[in-house]
């Protein structure tokens, strides 16, 4: 299963849907199924965001991994206890056989307590793309800090529509890609702090998670605007290469702790 979407001006749909078929022949393996659709957009407000900045916080390995980013999560706002709780479902398989998701966790930012309202497939984020002039100032911007691999753009758009829903914290994710090791924390304050080694090498788990703030969270507004709202991503982000975790912006401690 995979998936890839993007935003495009009506007379674009055919390159577009080219371009979709032959990213998914491209694939290791030739799929069992192509699903293509398209969806007008008429008459769905389109926001604009600029990108969320991107930091790579250097570690050694998973353990040291993991621990970053949950310091990262606290200095958003995240209590220690919601933290450890979704990195342990990550670690296991947050579905509920320890199987991957679909979508994302969302999880109450003090509490922990899981919110979505399917817990076998998640909330899945949809509608979001970068408009050509910002796409290519982020590869550039991506690429001088050595970061090639497309997945971190496209982590990257999904992750800056995330930190924008309402009564958002923080999200933390690490892929189900078995050879890709790296994963991310974000929030609106901080960005996105990109961590190499989130899990071992050959290991298929991995998830999203959104934290919460139980006070400002509505959960019909929370998911309309993850899978309905339009969201175009009109300038680039800033790109600070590998940091240690002591020149993290210092932030005020938000919301839930
Ligand atoms: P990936 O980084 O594509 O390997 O995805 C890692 C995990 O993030 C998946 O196992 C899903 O649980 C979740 N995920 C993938 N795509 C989305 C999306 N569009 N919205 C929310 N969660 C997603």
């Amino acid at each position: 299963m995979s998936g890839a979407e993007g935003i495009v001006p009506s007379e674009r749909v055919e390159v577009a849907f080219h371009a979709l078929v032959s990213r998914a022949l491209g694939k290791a393996s030739m799929p069992d199924e192509i699903v293509l659709s398209v969806e007008s957009l008429e008459g769905v407000p389109i926001r604009t965001l600029r990108a969320l900045d991107v930091i790579t916080q250097g570690v050694q390995d998973t353990l040291t991994g993991r621990a970053a980013a949950k310091a990262v999560l606290m200095k958003a706002g995240v209590s220690r206890k919601a933290a450890e709780a979704a990195i342990d479902s990550l670690s296991r398989g947050p579905g509920p056989s320890g199987n991957t998701m679909r979508g994302a966790m969302i999880v109450d930012a003090l509490t922990g307590e899981r919110l979505e309202p399917d817990r076998e497939r998640g909330v899945r984020a949809s509608r979001f793309d970068w408009i050509d002039e910002a796409r290519t100032r982020m590869d550039q911007e991506l690429a001088a800090a050595g970061l090639t691999h497309p997945r971190t753009r496209e982590a990257l758009a999904l992750a800056t529509k995330a930190a924008h829903a309402p009564g958002m914290v923080a999200e933390l994710c690490w892929s189900d890609d078995p050879d890709y090791r790296a994963g991310y924390a974000a929030s609106p304050a901080l960005g996105y702090v990109r961590f190499p080694f989130l899990k071992e090498e050959g290991d298929p788990k991995g998830g999203r998670v959104y934290f919460v703030s139980r006070e400002q969270f509505d959960r019909d507004a929370f998911l309309d605007y993850l899978q309905n709202e339009a969201v175009l991503i009109v300038r680039a982000g800033k790109c600070r290469g590998e940091r240690g975790s002591e020149t993290l912006p210092g932030l005020e401690k938000r919301g839930a702790v």
